[in-house]
């Protein structure tokens, strides 16, 4: 398969592709059999990122690199599906941080996992592209199905989580998670979901939700399931009713899930966030002790170090709200500027559950309130296939809603990255790709009425 890589013959939201359109057409009103009976497009458009371009941002510091100006939409070359693959035409998709990442070229360029990925030969050798199709969430419709796959067809209605494994160490047999081939499907693979069509693994699929629109029910699979390991799942720190779960960026994409799993246990959300816009969100969704740490001034890395004052005025602070416990539980994923207040703050034999390090990867904590207080750090990363499905079936049964703010065109993919980089965006930010306008999809009208309000509690925002 050779790369093309010119601009789409129109971008999304403009005149497409006559295929394309008439996909859509299919897909919206015809049967599964005129769906499997569709052609499949030569070329199809996609969010990339360039292999040419990965110097692009070199000696600008990562805060002020601009996504608009390195995310491109591009026509490229449709990957036929390989053994236990499947080809999906991708009606909404979302903003992840991992698409931060890969925008901005930070802390690495994506190409070197995608050379990796493809040393494997095989099937795996199609990764390794002068571009790289981004996104890792996606809502849409099976278009083919590889080789082997027997659970899904042409026509199935699904999203996506992020997972992709190879399975064939006996160290991913009992958590998928610990496969030596685990990789981030559309960060460390091609072929993402911000794109008319997208390539997965079959075992990605599961079903759509039927209550939510195509970008609802896009935006919550990689954040729902992290924060579902994280908190929930024997891997993580295994919440329980009554405990105190200091929930950091309680308003962002990781933790507007983390507040609603914190509350479905039966535990008790302490929620940071920064401005009042966000800590009103919040307590509508019922959290009732919440922190706006700009507001209060918390300043926990001043100067190129830690400062242990402001933990322990943050700590006072977290006392005052509770009465004077302190978290069981820390949801941990800002990184240098918070970890020691989350290690301080933590209650004696308590845990810090960490999945990132958005203001930087190297930490500095106090080891004496670690040890002497028997605290104990969990690293945690996405989520197994199996709490991948608990958390979607939370989402489908309409326990959990999604927390979708805004979503965007495929062609302002860029100025949507740009937002969640920028930390202007509350929840999640979504992407149209095929879905030619919001609010399609739903096929279980009487299951949303019943949520409609929480569906659209980040909307109002
Ligand atoms: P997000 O939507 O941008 O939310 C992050 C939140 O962090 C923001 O809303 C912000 O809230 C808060 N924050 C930012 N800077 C902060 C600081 N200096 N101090 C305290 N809080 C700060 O991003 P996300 O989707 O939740 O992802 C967060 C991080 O987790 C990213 O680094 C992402 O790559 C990582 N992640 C990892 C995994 C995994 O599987 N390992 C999965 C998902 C995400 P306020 O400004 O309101 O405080």
């Amino acid at each position: 398969m050779g790369a093309t890589l010119r601009p789409p013959c129109a971008g999304a939201g403009s005149a497409r592709e006559p295929l394309v359109d008439d996909l859509v057409e299919v897909i919206t009103a015809g049967t599964p059999a005129d769906v499997g009976a569709h052609p499949v497009p030569e070329s199809y458009a996609g969010a990339v990122v360039l292999a040419d371009e990965v110097g692009l941002f070199d000696g600008v510091p990562v805060p002020e690199r601009d996504p608009r100006r390195s995310l491109h939409l591009r026509e490229v070359e449709t990957p036929e599906p390989g053994p236990g693959e499947a080809l999906v035409a991708v009606m909404s998709a979302a903003v992840n941080y991992n698409t931060v990442w890969s925008a901005v070229f930070a802390p690495l360029d994506t190409f070197g996992f995608l050379r990796r990925y493809a040393r494997r030969g095989g099937f795996a050798a199609r990764h390794d592209r002068p571009y790289h199709v981004l996104g890792s969430d996606l809502a849409g419709v099976v278009l083919r199905v590889g080789p082997g796959v027997g659970r899904w067809q042409p026509g199935d209605r699904v999203v996506a989580h992020c997972l992709s494994v190879e399975l064939e160490s006996p160290d991913g047999h009992g958590d998928t998670m610990l496969d030596p081939e685990q990789r981030i499907w559309g960060y460390e693979t091609n072929f993402g979901g911000l794109a008319h069509l997208a390539l997965v693994k079959s075992n990605q699929l599961m079903p759509k939700p039927g209550h939510l629109s195509w970008e609802e029910a896009a935006a919550s699979g990689l954040v729902n399931s992290t924060a579902y390991r994280q908190l929930v799942s024997r891997n993580g720190a295994q919440i329980k009713q009554g405990d105190n779960v200091l929930i950091w960026g309680a308003a962002g994409g990781l933790g507007s899930y983390a507040v609603q799993l914190t509350r479905n246990a039966g535990a008790v959300p302490i929620c940071v966030v920064s401005s009042p816009r966000k800590a009103e969100l919040i307590r509508a969704m019922g959290a009732e002790l919440v922190i706006d740490r700009s507001a209060e001034g918390f300043e926990f890395w001043r100067d190129g170090a830690p400062d242990p004052k402001e933990w322990r005025r943050f700590g006072a602070r977290i006392r005052e709200l509770t009465g004077g416990e302190d978290p069981d539980v820390v949801f941990e994923h800002p990184g240098r500027d918070t970890f020691g207040a989350s290690v301080y703050v933590a209650r004696r034999g308590g845990t810090i559950v960490t999945c990132a390090s958005t203001t930087g990867f190297e930490h500095h904590f106090d080891n004496r309130y670690l040890w002497m207080h028997l605290k104990r750090i969990v690293g945690s990363h996405f989520a197994n296939y199996r709490e991948a499905w608990e958390a979607n079936r939370l989402i489908a049964k309409g326990m959990i809603h999604p927390t979708l703010s805004v979503a965007y065109p495929l062609a302002d993919v860029g100025a949507a990255v740009q937002a969640v980089h920028r930390n202007r965006h509350t929840g999640k930010v979504g992407v149209l790709c095929l879905a030619p306008s919001e609010g399609l999809g739903v096929t279980d009208p009487e299951l949303r009425a019943r949520h409609e309000k929480a569906i659209n509690h980040f909307r109002a925002a």
